[in-house]
Formats: C-alpha cells, sequence, structure tokens
C-alpha cells in the first residue's frame, strides 16, 4: 500500500506522516495483516542519493540551470528512491508513507513553476513506469498561515530556495493540488490543514478509515 502526503509550506506533512504511521504501527497495520511493515519516507530524499540531491536542490543549486533541468534533477531523485526504496518495500509488503511524491513535481514544477503540463506528464511517465500512489492525502492551508508556520520553525528566514519564492508562487501551488484533487478524487482527499495537529490527525485518520474499512 503506497499513500503519499502532498500540500504547500508548513502545511504538517511530517508531523502527520509521523502520527500516521505510529498509529498504523499500534493497529499492526489494520485490516491489512498484523505485523505489517510501515516505512516512512520523503521526497526528494529517501536514499543517500536522492538526499544528496535533496540538499542540493533546496540550496537552489539548479535553478540557474532553468526550470526544466531542476524538474530533471528532482526526476533523478526519484529514480533512486523508487528504484532502490518504495519498491522494495512494497514488494515486501509494506505501507509506505511519501511525504511528497509526483502531485509535487506537477504542482511546484508544473502548476507554479511554469513547466508545461505535457512536459510534466512525461517526465511522470518516464519516472514512475506503472507505480502510482493508492491514496494521496491533500493538506490544504491558506497559504498565508503555512509560510509563517513554515518560517517560525526557520527562525523567520525562509528555510529554502521553494519557501523563498512570492506569494502568487504559493497561492497558485493551492490551487494545483486542488486542481490535482479534484481531478482524481478516488485517489486523492483533501485535508483541512488550517486546525490544531490533533483535529487534523483526526481527519487524516477517518479519511484513511473511510478508504480502507477495517
Ligand atoms: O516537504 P518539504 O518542505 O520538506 O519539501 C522540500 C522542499 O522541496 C520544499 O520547499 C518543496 O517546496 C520543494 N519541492 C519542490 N518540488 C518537488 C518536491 C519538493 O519544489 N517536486
Amino acid at each position: 500500500v503506497f499513500i503519499t502526503f502532498e500540500g504547500g509550506e508548513g502545511a504538517g506533512k511530517s508531523t502527520q506522516i509521523a502520527r500516521l504511521a505510529a498509529t498504523l504501527r499500534d493497529e499492526g497495520g489494520g485490516r491489512e495483516g498484523r505485523g505489517r511493515e510501515i516505512v516512512t519516507t520523503r521526497e526528494p530524499g529517501g536514499t543517500p542519493r536522492a538526499e544528496a540531491l535533496r540538499a542540493a536542490l533546496l540550496r537552489g543549486v539548479a535553478k540557474p540551470y532553468g526550470p526544466f533541468a531542476e524538474a530533471l534533477m528532482f526526476a533523478a531523485a526519484r529514480i533512486d528512491h523508487i528504484e532502490n526504496r518504495i519498491r522494495p518495500a512494497l514488494a515486501r509488503g509494506a505501507i509506505v508513507l511519501c511525504d511528497r511524491f509526483s502531485d509535487s513535481t506537477r504542482a511546484y514544477q508544473g502548476a507554479a513553476g511554469g513547466l508545461e503540463p505535457e512536459l510534466i506528464a512525461s517526465l511522470e511517465r518516464v519516472t514512475l513506469g506503472d507505480l502510482r500512489p493508492d491514496l494521496t492525502l491533500i493538506l490544504d492551508l491558506p497559504p498565508e498561515a503555512g509560510l509563517a508556520r513554515a518560517q517560525s520553525r526557520g527562525g523567520g528566514e525562509p528555510a529554502d530556495r521553494f519557501e523563498a519564492e512570492g506569494m502568487r508562487f504559493h497561492q497558485r501551488l493551492r490551487t494545483a493540488f486542488r486542481a490535482i484533487a479534484e481531478a482524481e478524487p478516488e485517489r486523492c482527499r483533501i485535508i483541512d490543514a488550517d486546525l490544531g495537529p490533533d483535529a487534523v490527525e483526526a481527519a487524516i485518520r477517518a479519511a484513511v478509515a473511510a478508504w480502507r474499512p477495517d
């Protein structure tokens, strides 16, 4: 089972992934069978090589090469992550919880970054092959609220080159994630993330339980 978490900056994805992982571990993986392995991972990153690319991407190393080259660097990280971490875990029967995945590319490099949808779609075909998330939880909140959270965590300074983008960029991101959820209602659930962590956790648990009733 492959579950992805998506959303803009400061949406609370990492907190919520840790909480859902703990819940699923307590439940032994629910009806999928007791003792099922729960793997948490993130993009860009998730393997040593992809984490090295992440560090470079977040420092803005790829930015001068232009948006297409930058998207290719995200894709290179994703290929390593899929081949060496995600596919092996799914093959072992694990439940994989991933912080960002291909919808972030559609939203950040596509809708907000300006790359053509056709280009993003081809990139998705070559990097993902037949792999698709089974369920995608989109943590939605106004960008002002998310950025305020992200920057308070970073001591008031933008933590990376994407947080430092203007408000229009972050508005476009939110619109893009909502459009993905609308276009793929089978796979995607929108979670109101403009609430306290316990309320968001409860909404996520309810969404997962409704998707996979025990
Ligand atoms: O989720 P997290 O904040 O850790 O993501 C790392 C950074 O990489 C974020 O600033 C995010 O906006 C950016 N990113 C991106 N394109 C992706 C995935 C992540 O610009 N496809």
